[in-house]
């Protein structure tokens, strides 16, 4: 009998296996995909890495515990899976991002910059602002790289003793006084507790936690001018820009050959969705057409074209943050990412981990407990 088994090695999943398999737990790991897949919630190159978050404060310590965790990771690897080049969060002074981040990083210790509007247009003339923009810059911010970070999780659990089946999809679980059956189409694997991190699919496994699962496709851009070096990572870092009607766009720039990377906020379409059923062709009038309009008006120097594009999905919970914990007897669940939960997925990891061998955590999660709804 394992230790432990998790369901679901995407972000999530991929952290809580290394955590547990760090502690020397007799640990299996169950993908339904390849490892590093394309067709869950993780995958394209990167994803923002933010330390003041505007989601909630509790949040700065789970990005500095995956900050810490990958740190000590690519010292083994040599590989490095977050650059912190820092990142700007932009719109009206009541904005969600200037409001949530300032008090974010009050309520967490998080050293943060206040930028005026000219002081944002000085720096950063590639945004074509509102005459009330401001800026708050958080200098530990960045980008942390998805696909590489999932694998490298995987690789260093399995150095560490784990074991993974990709491939293999659960078809059902059992919870009994002695343990844990974890049923796949070709086995029963049972173990003493069980982790489910299934992302948009966990509601499948997992009945209660009401989850939304949201069609949210990935786009890449290409300055205007090839040869023009403002759109370098270095000089259009991470950003998260909120417009006076709410939408919003966020992204950063690109060294690498994968593109400058935006994405738009708060277009209300394709809730609710069944990850199996998910719509895997990129429509150009619904998908392109109102973001490449907004980056026309807002990084006029961008070719408002994309240059890459795949679908992808978030899931959305009822308050916006992750459920992550005990569940039940011997079972715990992490998902609910609300489409912001890759820079903490490490430190998620690290927290299941801990809850399943019952340490203390390293912080405080209450405002992660899978059970707040039902109170
Ligand atoms: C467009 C977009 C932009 C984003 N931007 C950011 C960002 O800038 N910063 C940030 O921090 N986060 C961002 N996120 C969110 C982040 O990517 C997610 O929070 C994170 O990837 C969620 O990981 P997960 O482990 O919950 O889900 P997944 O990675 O989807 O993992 C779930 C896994 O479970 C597997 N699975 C499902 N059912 C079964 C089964 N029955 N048996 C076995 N395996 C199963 C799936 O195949 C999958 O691999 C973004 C997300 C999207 C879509």
């Amino acid at each position: 009998m394992a230790d432990v088994v998790v369901v679901g090695l995407g972000a999530f999943g991929s952290a809580a296996l290394w955590r547990l398999a760090a502690r020397g737990l007799d640990a299996v790991g169950i993908e339904r995909q390849g490892i590093g897949h394309a067709f869950g919630s993780s995958h394209g190159a990167t994803r923002l890495f933010r330390v003041a978050c505007m989601e909630h404060p509790g949040l700065t310590a789970i990005a500095r515990k995956s900050l810490a965790l990958w740190t000590e990771l690519g010292e083994w690897t040599g590989e490095t899976y977050v650059r912190q080049t820092g990142s700007l969060n932009v719109g009206a002074p009541e904005s969600r991002p200037v409001k949530g981040v300032r008090a974010a990083a009050a309520a967490a210790g998080a050293v943060t910059t206040e930028l005026t509007h000219d002081e944002l247009h000085e720096q950063f003339p590639q945004y074509n602002l509102a005459p009330e923009d401001v800026a708050i810059w958080d200098p530990d911010a960045g980008i942390c790289y998805a696909e590489p970070t999932v694998r490298a999780h995987v690789a260093a659990a399995v150095r560490l003793g784990a074991t993974v089946y990709p491939h293999t999809m659960v078809t059902g679980i059992e919870v009994r006084p002695d343990g844990v059956r974890v049923r796949t189409p070709t086995t029963t694997i049972t173990a003493d507790q069980v982790v489910i991190a299934t992302g948009a699919w966990l509601s499948k496994l997992v009945p209660g936690p009401a989850l939304s699962p949201r069609r949210t496709p990935l786009f890449w851009f290409q300055p205007k001018d090839p040869a023009s070096d403002a759109f370098r990572l270095r000089n259009f870092p991470s950003f998260i820009w909120e417009f006076a009607d709410g939408r919003g766009l966020w992204g950063h720039g690109s060294d690498e050959d994968f593109g400058v990377k935006v994405g738009l906020d708060g277009a209300e379409r394709d809730r609710d969705i069944d990850p199996d059923e998910l719509d895997r062709y990129i429509h150009p009038r619904k998908d392109i057409a109102e973001l490449s309009a907004a980056i026309a008006d807002h990084f006029p120097d961008l070719d408002p074209e994309p240059v890459k594009l795949m679908p992808c999905m978030v899931t959305d919970s009822l308050d916006g943050q992750f459920l992550v914990g005990r569940y039940g007897d011997r079972v715990l669940i992490a998902g609910g990412d609300s489409g912001h939960g890759f820079k903490h997925c490490a430190g998620i990891g690290e927290l299941l981990a801990q809850q399943t061998t019952k340490e203390t955590p390293y912080t405080d999660v209450s405002f992660l407990d899978p059970h707040r709804f039902q109170r």
